[in-house]
C-alpha cells in the first residue's frame, strides 16, 4: 500500500473544489468497485487501499454540494444520517462485532483525497488512538 507521506501528498495535491470526483464513475459503474452495500441513495465499496482487514467507503449516490462534511448545510442533515446508519448496518453484515472506527477525512489538514463526502468504515483489527 501507499506510504503515510504519498497518501498525505495526495490529500495535499488537490485544491478542494466541487468537481466530479472518482466517486462520480463509481456511481455509474463506469469503473468497477465491489460494493458491499446499496440503496437508494447510499452505496457502499471496498476501499481499494484498504488499511484495515474490513475498509469500506460509504458514499451519498447524489453529492449535492456536499463535497465533504465542512459543507453540510440543513438539506443534507438526511443524508448525513443515512450514511451514518448505513455504516452501522454494514458493520454488522461484515461481523465487526468487537467495534470498528468510523472516520470522516475532511480538507487538506484531514487527509481528504477525493472531494465527494464519504465515510470509512475500518475494522477486523485492532485500531489505535489517536489516529495518525
Ligand atoms: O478520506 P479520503 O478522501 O482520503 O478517502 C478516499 C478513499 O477513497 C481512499 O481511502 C482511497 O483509497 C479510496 N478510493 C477508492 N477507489 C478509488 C479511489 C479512491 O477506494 N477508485
Amino acid at each position: 500500500g501507499r506510504s503515510m507521506a504519498s497518501e498525505k501528498d495526495a490529500a495535499l495535491a488537490p485544491v478542494p473544489n466541487d468537481n466530479p470526483t472518482i466517486f462520480d464513475k463509481i456511481i455509474k459503474k463506469e469503473i468497477p468497485s465491489t460494493v458491499v452495500y446499496e440503496d437508494e441513495k447510499v452505496l457502499a465499496f471496498r476501499d481499494i487501499n484498504p488499511q484495515a482487514p474490513t475498509h469500506i467507503v460509504i458514499i451519498p449516490k447524489v453529492k449535492d454540494g456536499l463535497t465533504g462534511l465542512s459543507k453540510a448545510e440543513e438539506r443534507h442533515v438526511e443524508i448525513l444520517g443515512c450514511l451514518l446508519y448505513a455504516a452501522k448496518v454494514i458493520a454488522k453484515q461484515e461481523g465487526l462485532e468487537d467495534g470498528y472506527r468510523i472516520v470522516i477525512n475532511d480538507g487538506p489538514s484531514g487527509c481528504q483525497s477525493v472531494y465527494h463526502i464519504h465515510v470509512h468504515l475500518l475494522g477486523g483489527r485492532q485500531m489505535n488512538w489517536p489516529p495518525g
